[in-house]
């Protein structure tokens, strides 16, 4: 398997990601994007990365610093790389840091953001919600973007404010 810098797939991340926020050591995440990925692909991955980072006012930021493995890096593989459970579009192993998330490589776009969004959601510890977020379990009752209830969640899980972060104050 190879793997490239996010730098190399689309704008550089960390330009498109880090304006504006001042990255907590303990809250930033570097990326892995596998080539396995259309260039699409890749830079729907990044702009999933980025509305959760926009979503939480950057209390969580992302570059595309990852190393397959390495320690605060999500890394994100095609299912011929790496199997999941069949019937899913996507799967997250070992939640927290570092996480490997699969999303087939074969869903639509609609659906490869929707997935890719939720499963970024397991990488940073959430769990399924309800209908209407974008942490719920089927397509059919997830959101399309990250919402306020699933910062809410996050918030639970992180111990921060989720009524200061922008998602929720535009409610
Ligand atoms: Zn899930």
């Amino acid at each position: 398997m190879k793997y490239v810098p996010i730098a190399l797939v689309g704008l550089s991340l960390i330009a498109r990601c880090t304006i504006g926020f001042e990255p907590a050591p303990d809250k930033h995440y570097n990326l892995s994007i596998s080539v396995g990925f259309s260039p699409a692909q890749a830079d729907m991955i990044i702009d999933a990365a980025i509305e959760w980072q926009n979503a939480t006012g950057g209390y969580i930021t992302f570059d595309g610093a990852g190393q397959p493995g390495g320690a605060e890096t999500i890394e994100f593989m095609t299912e011929k790389e790496r199997q999941p459970d069949p019937g899913l579009y996507g799967e997250t192993w070992n939640e927290g840091v570092p996480s490997v998330i699969v999303v087939y490589t074969s869903l639509d776009d609609k659906l490869f953001r929707q997935s890719t969004l939720h499963e970024l959601g397991h990488a940073l510890g959430l769990q399924h919600a309800g209908a209407g977020t974008i942490m719920c379990h089927g397509a059919g009752c997830a959101s399309q973007h990250v919402t306020c209830k699933d910062v809410e969640q996050l918030c639970s899980v992180w111990g921060c404010d989720a009524s200061k972060m922008p998602v929720c104050a535009a409610k």
